[in-house]
């Protein structure tokens, strides 16, 4: 696996001060997506070992909230490979830190019932995601006014909770869902 880019104050794409990982390839090819150079599985450079130590370095202090994995596609199938060592090691030195991950294959309908039925490295991997926001991009329904998304039809995934009770449990985030206000950027300046 290649990857773009590593982030290391990002308050975009999660909670908190968090470590973004982009990784190269995507087959979802969506209209308008943000990141077109991304798709390309051998832009960047090789993710290495030494990728995964530095990764591990960065995510240390303790105003770091976690790490996210985007891209890209960080469940291409080889991509969900590469990453899973860097996964297991981040939950084993850091058990309070939790994991974002970004798809654009849906949980339930690609990723649950199509690939972790395929693949049983896609069975171990989701078992680290904390947070799956899922869905490709669709240009017709974006919308800037809400957090961690770029159009209203992706949705925020508690993953724990849905892999206990095997149907989707939408994450507390998941204001458009769930019936909260979506949070727009500036209301709460007065
Ligand atoms: S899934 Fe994400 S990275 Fe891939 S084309 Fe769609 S918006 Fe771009």
């Amino acid at each position: 696996m290649n990857y773009l880019e590593i982030k290391k104050y990002d308050i975009s794409n999660g909670p908190g001060v968090r470590i973004s990982l982009f990784v190269s390839g995507c087959t979802h090819h969506c209209q308008g997506c943000f990141n077109p150079e991304s798709w390309d599985f051998n832009a960047g450079k090789p993710f290495t070992e030494e990728t995964e130590q530095e990764i591990i370095e960065l995510l240390k202090p303790d105003y770091i909230h976690g790490l996210t994995l985007l891209g890209g596609e960080p469940f291409e199938p080889g991509n969900q490979q590469a990453l899973l060592n860097l996964v297991k090691k981040v939950k084993e030195v850091y058990p309070k830190k939790d994991i974002w991950a970004f798809s654009g294959y849906l949980f339930d309908k690609q990723i649950m019932d199509v690939m972790a039925q395929k693949y049983d490295f896609t069975k171990e991997f989701i078992k680290y995601i904390d947070v799956l926001v899922d869905g490709e991009f669709h240009e017709e329904e974006k919308d800037l006014s809400i957090v961690f998304r770029g159009s209203r039809n992706q949705r925020i995934i508690d993953v724990p909770k849905s892999l206990k009770k095997k149907e989707v449990v939408l994450h507390e985030k998941d204001a458009i869902r769930l019936g909260g206000a979506p949070w727009k950027k500036g209301a709460d300046l007065k």
